[in-house]
């Protein structure tokens, strides 16, 4: 099956009771047994769910991988997949991260004896020289966010493979539309649906997918024993949107394009973050991993000041001001005082995430309208 087919058909089959098309949102903690052990697969809705079973199948589809697992949201992911860590294992990550994942690795689980090591990752080459002996995962995220920086998985992967490593990629920005590290060498791809992948800004999900099969157990008992395992009508909304996956992302890449270089020729910006560009740093990694460049771009105005960047914040009318992305209306954000502010400022600074960046998660809207929209804000 081609990826559009996939995002329609992977892993949902009519409903065997009834014929119905769509997968029913089996609203149901548990499940009758006829005999002690005796049950058709399903036990208890924590551990297993049809609707949640059918949105896995699809996921691993997408992903080219062998198992999917959801969570109630993408930091439960994420803290799932930290657990297959034990005190004194050691995490080497990029600098450029999720707020909200370097907030779990440094107030959660640090705590309890695990390592971060928090590096620039645009030279692939230069991770190695921080893996210890206790080095056991590798933790990236490409495009990362908010500075729209790519990293390259395939040499991610060799690094990996040889230090025995395992290999975790956020696959948030890109979705499977877009790019499938499990294809480039990958361990475990993680998600927050709550974002491309649903599409809707109506749900609050994550997921991780990976080939292997004794990964997938580890992660399943994770899973189950930890709990933090989505409801079946979150599970429904999430397979309904994935089903417009690559009509979407189709839009928003040409839309962002758009975007990004109508504001490569604003006088009143500094700079444009797009991995499409050229003049991107890994513009050629971007080429060879990715299908097409996003819809996500990073915008720092000139002097940066971040009152000039609160005041075209304020005056945006179809860029609705949020936290979130990838729905299919569009989102503007400031990451040093929304999603990042957990990261103290001179760690932000040093990253390179300066006081007057706006990120912009552009929509499916006509173009038309966006681009009237920047013309008023930016005034
Ligand atoms: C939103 C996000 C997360 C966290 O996911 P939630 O669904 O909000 O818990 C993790 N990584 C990235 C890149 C994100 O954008």
């Amino acid at each position: 099956m081609k990826f559009g087919t996939k995002t329609i058909h992977a892993g949902v089959h009519p409903d065997p009771a009834t014929g119905a098309i769509m997968t029913p949102i089996y609203q149901t903690s548990t499940y009758a047994q006829r005999s002690p052990g005796d049950h058709q697969g399903y036990e208890y809705s924590r551990t297993h769910n049809p609707t949640r079973t059918a949105l896995q199948d699809a996921l691993a589809a997408l992903e080219n991988g062998n198992y999917g697992l959801c969570f109630a949201s993408g930091m439960a992911a994420i803290d799932a997949v930290v657990k297959l860590l034990k005190p004194g294992d050691e995490v080497i990550s990029t600098n450029d991260l999720y707020g909200g994942s370097y907030r779990i690795f440094t107030k959660i689980f640090q705590q309890y004896g695990i390592k971060f090591t928090f590096i620039p990752m645009g030279d692939i080459a230069t991770v190695e020289g921080h893996i210890t002996q206790n080095t056991k995962m590798l933790w990236l995220e490409t495009p990362t966010n908010p500075l729209l920086n790519i990293i390259d998985i395939k040499g991610a992967a060799e690094i990996a493979k040889k230090h025995n490593i395992l290999l975790v990629v956020d696959n948030t920005f890109a979705t499977p539309y877009l790019q499938t590290p499990l294809d480039l060498g990958a361990d475990l791809v993680m998600h927050s649906l709550t974002k491309y992948m649903g599409g809707h800004s109506d749900v609050v999900m994550g997921a991780l997918i990976v080939k292997d099969e004794d990964l997938a157990q580890r992660l399943a008992f994770i899973q189950n024993a930890c709990g933090g395992t989505p409801g079946p009508q979150d599970c429904f909304l999430l397979l309904r949107g994935l089903k417009t996956l690559h009509v979407r992302m189709q839009r928003h890449c040409e839309n962002g394009r758009a975007v990004a270089e109508y504001l490569q020729k604003h006088p009143k910006v500094e700079k444009v973050l797009w991995p499409g560009f050229e003049s991107h740093p890994n513009h050629q990694i971007a080429r060879e991993q990715m299908r097409d460049f996003g819809g996500m771009i990073s915008v720092v105005l000139k002097g940066d000041r971040q009152e000039d960047a609160i005041q075209v914040l304020e005056k945006f009318k179809y860029f609705t001001l949020a936290e979130s992305l990838g729905g299919v209306e569009s989102l503007c954000g400031h990451p040093a005082s929304m999603t990042h502010a957990s990261i103290p400022q001179a760690e932000r600074l040093k990253g390179g995430l300066s006081d007057s960046l706006i990120r912009l998660s552009v929509g499916i809207e006509d173009i038309e309208d966006l681009l009237a929209d920047l013309e008023q804000a930016l005034g």
